[in-house]
């Protein structure tokens, strides 16, 4: 069993550390079959301070990926990709979502109309909203982000609960209703082991919703949202256990954009 690892940030973000060279010598150490970069694409200016690469830096980030591809093809596999944020931004330019040189490119929402709601300076809003609502219209945003096409990997799906807030109501029947029209193979919804690390001490997404996207014949893949070679691979062993729980006997790999098996 090789898996892989499909959400890696780098220093390019300004909110993580370490160089590439070291979160893949972590994935080979990890006995990962796969490691795929996928740092957050360019968000305006305004909002980007510590959070995102400026535009001019997209390139050298894909230079940097492939070229240490190419030194460690013989030993790990390293996809190249991006995290975009959803709704999109011009600030990443539109032909990324063509282009050969990418392999996968992960769809999130970090932000409801405006409001970085997973970022810790900004928890207290969630005191001044409804709470239903608020996860009504986060999960309104990821079906738009679904529903469009763009993106191999749904990133961190009820990313919402980060800091332990919880709806009044059941939100399953809402994911069902993402998902059962997707005719997109080439997609599939990250187990993200980061929530583990985070007040919610849980992955994202939920085990209700695993077992809902596996009903509907939604493919998983895994990441960990490392933010340093540390985190490379981060409680694979449970995400596994928890989507064999689930009856997923196979995650998602990606090259060239297009999804392929590997065998749990
Ligand atoms: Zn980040
Ligand atoms: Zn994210």
């Amino acid at each position: 069993m090789r898996l892989p690892d499909y959400h890696i940030h780098t220093e390019l973000c300004g909110h993580a550390t370490g160089a590439v060279e070291e979160y893949i010598e972590a994935a080979i150490g990890a006995s990962l079959g796969e490691i795929g970069f996928s740092d957050h694409a360019p968000l305006p200016e305004e909002l980007r301070e510590g959070i995102t690469m400026p535009p001019e830096k997209t390139e050298p980030y894909i230079a940097m990926v492939q070229d240490a591809a190419g030194r460690y093809r013989d030993r790990i596999e390293v996809r190249t990709g991006f995290e975009v944020d959803f709704p999109l931004h011009s600030t990443f330019d539109s032909s990324y979502f063509s282009d050969p040189r990418l392999d996968f490119i992960i769809g999130s929402c970090h932000f409801i109309d405006g409001w970085p709601f997973d970022h810790p300076e900004f928890m207290k809003e969630f005191e001044r909203r409804d709470i239903d609502e608020t996860y009504g219209r986060y999960y309104a945003i990821v079906k738009d982000l679904v529903s469009s096409g763009l993106f191999n990997i749904i990133g961190h799906l009820d990313l919402v609960k980060k800091f332990g807030h919880r709806p009044t109501r059941d939100f399953t029947g809402t994911i069902g209703e993402i998902f059962k029209n997707s005719t997109n193979r080439d997609m599939a919804v990250e187990i993200n082991t980061a929530g583990l690390r985070k007040p919610v001490a849980e992955m994202y997404p939920s085990r209700d919703i695993i077992d809902t996207l596996f009903r509907l014949n939604v493919p998983v893949t895994l990441g960990s949202d490392s933010h340093c070679p540390g985190e490379v691979g981060h409680e694979f062993g449970s995400a596994v256990e928890l989507i064999r729980r689930a009856g997923y006997r196979k995650v998602s790999g990606f090259k060239k954009r297009k999804r392929y098996d590997i065998r749990l």
